[in-house]
């Protein structure tokens, strides 16, 4: 494991603005951690989960496709292809990109 890239450890975050359900706001509000859940800590691998999430993520702006609309072509839910491209959880690409980005060459 290795320390949290997101909140150093801390376990939480800062978020600069919220929205409450009832409809007020909350400013500079501590919140638990969404990528370590509050653990301060992260496996090893997920430095590479994020840059291979961001990838993921070009790859579906271009062209333009809704997080619904991706998950719904790949048969996952939303929320899952969502936590892959944030790299909360380890990216599988798609075929498709797999078979583009296996001819080029880094
Ligand atoms: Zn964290």
């Amino acid at each position: 494991m290795i320390k949290c890239p997101q909140c150093n450890g801390t376990c939480t975050e800062l978020a600069s603005h919220v929205q409450y359900s009832d409809g007020t706001h909350g400013y500079g509000v501590k919140l638990p951690c969404l990528r370590c859940e509050g653990r301060g800590q992260v496996p090893d691998e997920m430095p590479l989960w994020i840059e291979a999430g961001h990838r993921m993520k070009l790859w579906r702006f271009s062209p333009y496709r809704s997080l619904r609309e991706e998950a719904l072509r790949r048969g996952m839910k939303a929320s899952e292809l969502s936590a892959m491209e944030t790299g909360r959880r380890e990216p599988v690409l798609s075929d498709e990109q797999k078979a583009v980005e296996g001819t080029v060459t880094t």
